[in-house]
């Protein structure tokens, strides 16, 4: 029975797929009407599920009839080391790290520092001479804040200082593909001793990537002891709190607090005026001041700022030209026109969640619109106190549908849920500092 239910599975998929997913998927056993499928990691048993799992549920009733279930389960990681460790360490010399190429531009010379980011930026400055010093260090902020850039900038630094350390930058999402890659062509082990065993520098951008990811993260896990352990130095970005990892296992949770946390504010208006004159001084363009003060008062975020930047680098090198009027129908400040609230939250939810306002009022019902707009809705609600036949108008949504999207983010709020109340947070800010008069 295993050998037909296999074959008649292999007829089913092409030939390419079984050769990458089904190549050690095994019948374990058949309970009555029940299949136990095993193969080599819970990766593969994951994707086989979402990939593959119509096909292998009719197979298997196929043969056991319309009742029969299966399911599949892995083997679980071996992580013994190895016992032919000499072999290994030759092969360490004569192969150095493929190390992840470093934008050149990410150093700490081209870093500005204020006291948004102060904190941070001696860490890994000090980091960066005493490697494994501060272990792990987690460093978190908001999008576009400069985490990218300053892990790198240590990066940068220490492979300057010392060319024979060896520096691996990636983000959890290439950590992953690289294990999916090595799950399908066999090289696990290879893929494991890069990591575990030659980088004297891990740094995983990102991790927020992870969650929901569950083998990749149980992988990360053990090449994370691996490496705490010979007391190399790992870093890990976040666009949120080890806490607000939701998923994440504890014990992975745990692991990230026990370093040092440091995080990324937002800066002030006037240092992300001096990152702006950065920005254009690598460039090696010149833009009136007046236009670096204008884009300032439009965006609170260094990552956008660059975004307009780059626009106006563009316009000018095409035409020729720049200055403040180009630059202000070019970058128009949503800030100055809204003059009531319940404008200013559909434009700061649309800056948030990065839409537009136009899809935030429309019927859309992509997740991150839908989520937008829960947010926006129990903030107007709670916050701001207007009804709930109020908020219908401002977001154009039926009175019922307002009702229940704030019961949802109630619901998940007594459950505990970080992410919404930063995100009220962080509106509640932005709000405030409309009111006050300022730009958001
Ligand atoms: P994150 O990784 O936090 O999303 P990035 O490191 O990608 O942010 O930063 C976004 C852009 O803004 C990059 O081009 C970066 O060089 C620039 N940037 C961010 N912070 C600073 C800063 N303090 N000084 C100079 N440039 C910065
Ligand atoms: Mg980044």
């Amino acid at each position: 029975m295993e050998k037909e239910i296999l074959a008649a599975l292999k007829e089913r998929i092409s030939r390419q797929n079984w050769e990458s997913w089904f190549i050690d998927f095994a019948v374990k056993k058949i309970e009555n009407n029940h299949v136990i499928f095993e193969v080599g990691n819970i990766f593969i048993k994951d994707r086989l599920e979402q990939k593959f799992g119509k096909i292998i549920s009719k197979v298997v009733r196929d043969f056991l009839g319309r009742e029969s279930s299966y399911e599949i389960t892995y083997r679980e990681i071996n992580n013994e080391p190895s016992n032919n460790e000499n072999s290994k360490g030759a092969l360490i010399k004569k192969r150095p790290l493929l190390i992840t190429p470093l934008n050149p531009k990410y150093t700490f010379d081209n870093l500005v520092v204020g006291e948004f980011n102060r904190f941070a930026y001696n860490v890994f400055l000090e980091a960066s001479k005493n490697p494994g010093y501060y272990n792990p260090i987690f460093l978190y902020s908001g999008v576009g804040l400069g985490k990218t850039h300053l892990a790198q900038a240590l990066g940068n630094y220490v492979l300057e200082t010392d060319p024979d350390m060896k520096v691996a930058y990636l983000t959890s999402e290439e950590f992953m593909n690289e294990m999916i890659t090595s799950i399908k062509k066999g090289t696990t082990e290879e893929f494991r001793e890069k990591y575990r065993k030659k980088a004297d520098i891990l740094i995983i951008d990102d991790i927020q990537f992870l969650i929901g990811k569950k083998a990749a993260q149980i992988e990360l896990f053990h090449t994370f002891n691996a490496i705490h352990e010979a007391g190399k130095q790992i870093i890990i970005c976040s666009d949120r709190t080890p806490q607000e990892l939701k998923d994440f296992h504890s014990r992975m949770i745990s692991r990230f607090q026990m370093g040092l946390i440091v995080k990324i504010d937002l800066p002030s208006k006037a240092d992300l005026y001096k990152i702006g004159k950065k920005i254009l001084e690598l460039r090696g363009v010149e833009i009136e001041d007046n236009i670096i003060e204008y884009l300032v008062q439009v965006y609170d975020n260094p990552r956008l700022l660059h975004g307009a930047i780059l626009k106006l680098i563009a316009y000018k090198n095409l035409f020729g030209e720049m200055n403040l009027s180009i630059a202000q129908s070019l970058i128009p400040n949503y800030n100055t026109t809204p003059k009531t609230f319940d404008e200013k939250i559909i434009i700061i939810l649309a800056e948030m969640f990065e839409c537009s306002s136009e899809e935030i009022l429309s019927s859309k019902r992509t997740k991150n619109i839908s989520f937008a707009r829960k947010i926006g809705m129990y903030f107007a609600n709670k916050y701001l106190g207007l009804s709930t036949r109020e908020i219908g108008k401002i977001f154009n949504k039926s009175h019922s549908s307002v009702v229940q999207n704030i019961k949802q983010i109630d619901n998940a709020l007594k459950d505990g849920n970080l992410v919404i109340k930063n995100y009220l947070k962080e509106l509640n800010q932005k709000i405030k500092r409309f009111a006050e008069g300022k730009s958001v």
